[in-house]
């Protein structure tokens, strides 16, 4: 057996420290799980069940890289997020054990055409288009669970060009790491390879080519990404 065409590379990160790279599988969102985030957005962020959105994994950005700014947006949004990588697979995976399923974490952006996303809002329709898009997921490099253990409370912020324009602590989730992987399980079967994004606190906002945006989660790492 062959392949009918020439098969592309396996999207990937690199393991920090080591020479090692995470082979990544599909890569799962969080919506609203910073309360103040939710009301920035229009809502109230009473503890409803999480949800969840996807991202095809080729839309990964290396740190240090170059994000084209996309086609059909005016409204290019920033959402700096602590990543997840798990290693472990599993469904129905109870919270009390869930950490047990985790390699490592990683600094992210869910870069959102938020004007699309505001349309599908408004229109009933799905998120793929504004959330799924070509290099809308800059991610930094995986730092093992092994050798920083599990971020409960970390300052988490993201700059532009320098200015502050997010800035809060990875405490804040509404639905924290081993809630988030019990809730998603339960709905689809995770697989080593697996990234989730854990959602962004407040102060979301637009950026445009020719911007830097510099991420930082405390323990994790930083990423730097820079538009296109
Ligand atoms: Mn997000």
């Amino acid at each position: 057996m062959s392949y009918a065409i020439p098969i592309w590379p396996q999207p990937a990160l690199p393991v920090a420290g080591t020479d090692q790279t995470f082979p990544v599988r599909r890569i799962y969102c969080v919506g609203r799980n910073y309360a103040a985030h939710a009301r920035e957005m229009g809502h109230d962020p009473d503890r409803e069940p999480p949800f969840f959105f996807t991202k095809p994994a080729d839309t990964l950005v290396q740190n240090g890289g170059v994000m084209p700014y996309p086609q059909a947006t005016k409204d290019f949004h920033h959402e700096i997020e602590l990543v997840v990588a798990i290693a472990k697979g599993g469904r129905d995976i109870p919270a009390a054990s869930a950490l047990d399923h985790v390699f490592g974490y990683a600094v992210g952006l869910d870069m959102t055409r938020r004007d699309l996303q505001a349309e599908a809002k408004k229109m009933g329709r799905p998120w793929d288009m504004a959330k799924g898009f070509d290099h809308s997921a800059p991610c930094s490099a995986i730092v093992p669970a092994a050798t920083i253990g599990h971020p409960t409370k970390a300052a988490i912020w993201l700059k532009v060009n320098g200015q502050v324009r997010q800035s809060a602590d990875v405490a804040d989730l509404i639905w924290n790491i081993p809630d988030t992987i019990a809730y998603l399980s339960g709905l689809v079967e995770l697989f080593p390879g697996d990234l989730i994004f854990t959602g962004t606190p407040e102060g979301v906002a637009a950026c445009g080519k020719g911007d830097v945006l510099e991420g930082h989660v405390a323990g994790v790492g930083d990423l730097k990404v820079t538009i296109g």
